[in-house]
């Protein structure tokens, strides 16, 4: 399919807008209009832009890019919407739209033409950005050009150097096409997705997810030829791109047989249950992406639908759970994760306010709108703090991040996990 006729399919549909009766029950559910209490960067507000850019009233210019830009694309409005406006595809498609129309300096070409086509799907190029990220952090250079200040002069390359995660050797990729035999009888044949950054900067978290589900009667491959699921290129407009790797991973996983998909990261498994929203119109896949998507689950959710091994040890804590925005909102799936922490002998769950309202992670939005992310965080952690858990687990790398960056700057100390960590270590000290 041209891409002139890709483009023409990655704009809001005035349908889709139709459904927006300007009731205003998602308004409460925004962050941004919660932090900004303006109209237009609300959800009812971006809508009416949408609205407008389609019907001609309105140019694709800086105002509508900068309100587009700011929101979390988070899907609280979703959830809270009577209505039934599917906003995340909406925003989706809105930036596609302006991706499609606005012409970037070279530079901003450039970096994004080699983080978007070459490094997130590049196992190559993740390698070795990775192991330059971690001689950087252990061999005392990252002190020393902090202690310089020499990064405030490229602006945000300072705040992304002080939000990078510590990356993790060996990294997961080492595990790429192999089988870990299930415990036990096995119950389950399983895919593992390994993500895209996560493979350096959570390859411990991918390594639990492997144990847990191998306790739980699931013989776990690690596909050899996946690749990056496309969320992080959805989320930036770039669809066509996202395309590209929808097909390899279904090309990669479809026939291999498998009970299910896996994926630890929601923001991934909200983007690959959407693959036959992308390849639609794709008359080669459309079917294909139909069936990969009827196998893809959330671990959280993968779990809790199955009978969970009880033998897990004690964990002596206090957790509460912070919902993961592409979990909840993108997935629906809220009570697993709760159902899985409640399961550990000894765990006391509280619950927090507004846990499902985000934390400002938002994939790369810390990044790009670090004082709203912050602003947003900041009112995360009063909520989280008050319910003096220990322990904030939630669903979501990203969010991790995230939560310990708050942990470091409002919080009390608390432990961030991942619910399958918790799990790992609960069926550890069994
Ligand atoms: S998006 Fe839904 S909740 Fe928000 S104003 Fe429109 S109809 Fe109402
Ligand atoms: S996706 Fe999130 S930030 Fe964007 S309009 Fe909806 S609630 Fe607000």
């Amino acid at each position: 399919m041209a891409v002139s006729e890709l483009v023409r399919i990655d704009q809001p549909s005035l349908v889709d807008l139709d459904r927006c009766v300007h009731c205003g029950l998602c308004l409460n559910a925004c962050p941004t209009y919660r932090e900004l209490g303006l109209e237009m960067d609300s959800p009812r507000g971006r809508i009416y832009q949408m609205v407008k850019v389609a019907e001609g009233a309105m140019p694709i210019g800086p105002s509508y890019i900068e309100h587009i830009g700011l929101c979390l694309a988070c899907r609280g409005c979703e959830s809270a919407c009577p209505s039934g406006v599917l906003y995340g595809r909406l925003v989706e498609a809105a930036r596609a739209e302006i991706e499609a129309t606005i012409e970037r300096p070279a530079p901003v070409r450039l970096f994004r033409w080699f983080v978007f086509e070459h490094l997130l799907p590049s196992r190559f190029w993740l390698r070795l950005g990775g192991l330059g990220l971690w001689l950087y952090q252990k061999s005392g250079l990252r002190r020393l050009v902090r202690a310089t200040g020499l990064l405030r002069l490229f602006g945000k390359l300072a705040e992304a150097e002080q939000l990078a995660p510590e990356a993790e050797l060996p990294t997961f990729f080492r595990h790429y096409g192999k089988t870990f035999p299930a415990e036990g009888e096995r119950r389950y044949r399983v895919a593992l997705l390994g993500g895209c950054i996560a493979n350096v900067f959570f390859a411990r978290l991918n390594e639990a997810t492997v144990r847990v589900l191998q306790k739980n009667g699931c013989e776990v491959v690690v596909p050899e030829k996946q690749t990056c699921c496309g969320a992080l290129h959805v989320h930036a407009g770039l669809r066509h791109e996202a395309r590209k790797l929808a097909r390899r991973n279904i090309d990669a996983l479809l026939a291999g047989g498998y009970d299910a998909i896996i994926t630890n990261a929601a923001g991934c498994g909200s983007t690959l249950k959407e693959y036959h929203e992308l390849l639609e119109e794709d008359p080669d896949y459309a079917d294909r992406a139909r069936r990969f998507v009827d196998l893809v689950k959330d671990v959280n959710e993968f779990l809790a639908s199955i009978e969970l091994n009880p033998r897990l040890g004690p964990i002596a804590a206090t957790v509460t759970y912070q919902d993961s925005c592409h979990l909840a909102h993108g997935q629906k799936v809220r009570a697993a994760p709760r159902k899985l922490l409640k399961a550990i002998p000894g765990l006391q769950f509280k619950e927090m306010a507004l846990s499902d309202l985000c934390c400002g992670s938002a994939g790369i939005y810390n990044l790009v709108h670090t004082e709203m992310a912050m602003a947003i965080l900041e009112k995360k952690m009063q909520n989280a703090n008050r319910t003096k858990a220990d322990i904030l687990a939630t669903a979501n790398p990203g969010c991790m991040l995230q939560l310990k960056a708050g942990v470091e700057l409002y919080g009390r100390g608390q432990r961030v996990a991942h619910v399958v960590e918790l799990l790992d270590e609960a069926y550890r000290g069994s």
